[in-house]
């Protein structure tokens, strides 16, 4: 009987791995991965391994979730040692505890390796703290994908005061969200950030407030994946901002 391991990639920048996840890229007999995984963290993956894409971008789901589950216990049942590879951390909107789920039922053996979820790691490179003893004492993690053009979110929790709400998925779903959360009681002067291919070279970050984001977003043109952060922390970002990506080449 083989092993999967889920292993957590981490938000782009390849020296966020934990040396668990490289050293298991590096011994793994096959390695099925994500669409959000950068292609910098595949380097690790041994040259001798098999590579699947498994793909899931929104509306273009390359296998689906059960296919997944399928070729992971088919995987583990001809005896290899399989690396499940997941942007950020597996645990956290990843369906990681699905996929292992479904090798629990089968009996199948898996590890867990946690990996920086986009949260800490987006932000980090950013420069906006997540909590401060100024402006936030806690922090929310949502996901924004819209379900029939509405977030079902919990919006009267969202807009407490002295939290930062930080939403994945919330690209296409932005001027929803910003509606709502106005709608509930947010000042429209509440800052908030969005930041597109954190940590890596294309990394872009768009400041502005509740009521001029989604213009200023549309404006910049960005493109998933986007982490967007909530709160009066995002004014420390004008001060420290300290990652500075090399302009990225563009194909004309
Ligand atoms: N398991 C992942 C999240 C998967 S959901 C984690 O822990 O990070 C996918 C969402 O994560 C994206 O839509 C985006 O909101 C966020 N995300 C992941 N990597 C990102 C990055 N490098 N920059 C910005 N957002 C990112």
């Amino acid at each position: 009987m083989g092993r999967v391991y889920l292993v957590g990639a981490g938000p782009g920048d390849p020296e966020l791995l934990t040396l668990r996840a490289v050293r298991l890229l590096q011994q793994a007999q096959v390695v099925v991965y994500d669409h959000l995984v950068s292609s910098a963290v595949l380097e690790f993956v041994s040259p001798k391994a098999q590579r699947i894409y498994a793909g899931k971008r929104r509306n273009e789901h390359t296998l689906r979730q059960e296919e997944i589950n399928t070729l992971l216990i088919s995987l583990a049942t001809q005896g290899k040692q399989v690396v499940r590879l997941k942007g950020g951390d597996p645990f956290i909107f990843g369906r990681g505890g699905e996929e292992l789920q479904a090798l629990a039922a089968r009996g199948i053996d898996f590890e867990v390796v946690p990996g920086v979820t986009a949260a800490s790691g987006v932000a980090s490179y950013a420069g906006i703290p997540l909590t401060h003893r100024d402006y936030a004492q806690s922090c929310i993690f949502v996901t924004g994908h819209l379900k029939n053009g509405t977030a079902d979110l919990d919006w009267p929790s969202l807009v407490r005061l002295n939290q930062t709400v930080v939403i994945y998925m919330g690209l296409g779903g932005l001027p929803e969200i910003c509606r709502q959360m106005m709608a509930h009681g947010a000042a429209p002067n509440l800052p908030i950030a969005v930041v597109q291919d954190g940590s890596i070279a294309s990394q872009k970050v768009v400041t502005g407030t509740l009521i001029d984001m989604p213009d200023r977003v549309a404006r910049a043109g960005l493109k998933s994946p986007c982490l967007t952060i909530i709160g009066n922390v995002v004014k420390l970002h004008d001060e420290l901002a300290w990652f500075k990506p090399p302009v990225a080449l563009t194909t004309v």
